[in-house]
């Protein structure tokens, strides 16, 4: 799940998401007082522990939660194990965590978590101690459970993190119910839900193939209609990367490119995304890959022809230096923060579509809802109706071949009267998030000349959506 691509910058994370919110909020009608609650980090927490390293040896690991609204609970959003993790980072991460669940009607506020380690560098039994004394910490707190604050994966961490979350906070909590509730992103074994896993992938895909299919907004880029043929490149194999380009290339897009830490490789026939991931582990590099082209240093991969470009690792990954080097059309933030403030200007200016990341990588935390939902009913979706929508609908294909005279074949049969299993009601849940969503922030783009960008507007709709349910509590009159 790690892509470990280097953060390339130091501008202040968290101010920059406080200024997207400030150009959103001007243009609003909600008052300073207001608007300025709805930006605030509601708390942050941060904690210092011992682990136990070789021999006699200590190691002091520093880790954060930051729950930066608590508008809606429970609050919502991933824990991150890198290098990078600060205080400044994970406020910046949990205050978009707020804007994308109101973008996407995800019931929750925003927060976020991260431990400062290098997880290549510990071993499995020493990253667990260090997953359940933080979960630990947490529970002192009263940072974590399921109706407080609900974690989740995110970079450097996957199902596995999630579990060991799950089972300390289940032994903390023997008498709660709803406990596997307190995190999501576990296995399905633990009570995850089916396409949690590849949720942020087929999210990020989801939007891409909603944009793409407008005529008048490609127009305005000099791009036609259709994933088919667009050329693709994304930054970072990870778990969003790796499947963002597998269902773009599923759908006839072109990966001609894909970036990670070590370098990257260009092809402009398309890369196939199942066999650079093989060669990548089998090598321990993406490098050499047959047929295509090394690029190094890796941010080059940023700058070659393409038609859609994927940042899918970390933030501040195109900035003032390299931003109008950029040969993309369209920009689709898998990524939290890949674009700094400067580096977006520059872009705008060169007539660039951004698909911010607020909108754009929400599949994550709407599937996560899902598992959520399916922990507090403590049943499987689709478990109660499938059989009886099959027969239902097999009733039907039965009547309509006796009133035609005329019978179905064994497949169309079968695909009608299928009925829903879990992965297919989560997966079109997830459809429907993403496509109402789009066209909601694009509506708001459209109503007003000085709605400049989709982030703009996404912001707008997270502002108003928030806002509205502070003013039904009369707290701001
Ligand atoms: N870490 C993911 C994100 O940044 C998922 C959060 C969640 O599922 O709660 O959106």
């Amino acid at each position: 799940m790690n892509t470990a691509i280097k953060n390339s910058d130091h501008t202040s994370f968290y101010k920059n998401v406080l200024g997207f919110f400030d150009k959103a909020g001007m243009l609003t009608k909600y008052p300073k007082g207001l608007l300025n609650q709805i930006r605030e980090t509601n708390s942050v927490y941060r904690i210092i522990f011992p682990i136990r390293t070789t021999g006699k040896n200590y190691e002091v690991i520093e880790a954060f939660r930051a729950e930066h609204s608590h508008h809606k609970l429970p609050v919502k959003g991933g824990i991150r194990y890198s290098l990078s993790v600060n205080q400044d980072e994970v406020m910046a991460l949990a205050a978009l965590m707020t804007f994308k669940c109101a973008v996407v009607d995800v019931p929750f506020g925003g927060a976020k978590g991260g431990i400062r380690i290098d997880p290549k560098k510990y071993s499995e039994a020493q990253l667990e101690r260090i997953t359940r004394r933080y979960t630990a910490e947490l529970i002192k707190k009263n940072f974590i459970g399921p109706a407080i604050d609900v974690p989740a994966p995110d970079y450097g961490t996957g199902a596995r993190e999630m579990a060991w979350i799950a089972d300390t906070y289940q032994q903390f909590h023997p008498e709660q119910i709803d406990a596997a509730g307190c995190v999501t992103g576990k296995p399905i074994s633990q009570g995850g839900v089916r396409g949690r896993t590849e949720a942020t992938g087929r999210g990020v895909f989801f939007a891409a193939r909603e944009v793409v299919s407008i005529a008048e907004d490609m127009k305005k880029i000099g791009l036609t209609t259709g994933l088919d043929g667009k050329k693709v490149i994304v930054q970072g194999l990870g778990n969003v990367g790796y499947h963002a380009a597998k269902f773009l290339q599923n759908s006839g897009a072109l990966i001609v490119g894909i970036a990670e830490y070590e370098g990257a490789i260009y092809n402009k026939n398309g890369l196939d995304v199942d066999s650079v991931f093989q060669h990548r582990k089998n090598r321990n590099t993406i490098l050499n890959f047959k047929g295509a082209k090394n690029i190094k240093p890796t941010e080059k991969a940023l700058e070659l022809n393409c038609d859609i470009l994927i940042p899918a690792a970390l933030e501040n990954q195109i900035h003032a230096d390299n931003a109008n080097k950029i040969k993309a059309k369209i920009i689709v933030e898998a990524a939290n923060g890949p674009l700094t403030p400067e580096a977006e200007e520059i872009l705008l200016k060169k007539n660039v579509l951004i698909i911010p990341d607020l909108y754009a990588n929400a599949g994550g935390v709407t599937v996560s809802y899902f598992e959520w939902l399916k922990n507090l009913s403590h049943v499987r979706f689709g478990r109660m109706e499938k059989r009886y929508e099959e027969a239902t609908y097999r009733t039907l294909v039965n009547t309509m071949e006796e009133l035609s005279g005329k019978s179905l074949n064994e497949s169309q049969k079968k695909t009608l009267i299928n009925g829903p299993s879990e992965i297919d009601l989560v997966n079109s849940g997830l459809e429907e998030t993403m496509v109402t969503a789009y066209h909601e922030i694009r509506a708001i783009m459209k109503r007003s000349k000085r709605v400049e960008t989709l982030r703009t507007a996404s912001y707008i709709s997270a502002i108003n959506k928030i806002a509205e349910s502070y003013l039904a509590l009369g707290i701001f009159p």
